[in-house]
């Protein structure tokens, strides 16, 4: 936890803090099938085929939501990462209304030499997305902060879905966007 940053929050903000902080796990009921469109994705990455990644990458999301019992989620994959002076963006969670499903845009290429995205990085961060979809959804948090038990969530997930397979890991100055509610509600203030 970075100190500064959680004495700067509100108090309501400390609650829903707490709460992210404390849930580690989300567990799914091992099943055959998750396995299946994890690899069903891989594969689709390694054709390098962006309307494949989509389809596939929706498919394993449809599966999880449906496992977490909450409402879907729509996954929309780009071609290549959006960058700026930070690094370049992998992923994005976005809510714009109560009438319409909630977005995760995800990037298959890298800036530069705009090659393929390693599919446990490109794995990982659709899983990050749903973390945040889920804790919305499902955790029924009013906001979805990047809290050490978030990113143990994250972990449960992808752990669950490759087995003890090493996670992939972030290249430097890489970023995920914060999640993104337009017009719901008042401004979280990220
Ligand atoms: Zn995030």
């Amino acid at each position: 936890m970075v100190f500064s940053y959680y004495h700067r929050l509100s108090p309501r903000q400390r609650k829903i803090y707490d709460r992210s902080n404390r849930i580690e796990t989300l567990p799914l009921v091992p099943a055959a099938i998750h396995h299946e469109a994890v690899f069903a994705l891989q594969n689709a990455l390694l054709g390098e085929s962006r309307p494949a990644v989509e389809r596939t990458a929706q498919a394993l999301a449809d599966l999880l939501t449906e496992a977490c019992q909450t409402p879907p989620v729509r996954v929309r994959v780009l071609d290549r990462r959006p960058s700026n002076a930070y690094g370049e963006l992998h992923g994005l969670y976005e809510v714009k209304n109560t009438r319409t499903r909630p977005l995760i845009t995800l990037w298959m290429r890298t800036v530069h030499r705009r090659q393929v995205v390693a599919f446990k990085t490109f794995l990982r961060t659709l899983l990050h997305e749903i973390v945040h979809h889920l804790d919305y959804e499902m955790l029924k948090l009013e906001d979805s902060l990047h809290t050490e038990g978030f990113y143990k969530r994250e972990s449960s997930l992808l752990h669950q879905l490759v087995g003890d397979g090493e996670p992939g890991n972030q290249p430097t100055g890489s970023r995920r966007g914060a999640p993104r509610r337009v017009g719901a509600g008042p401004a979280s203030g990220r």
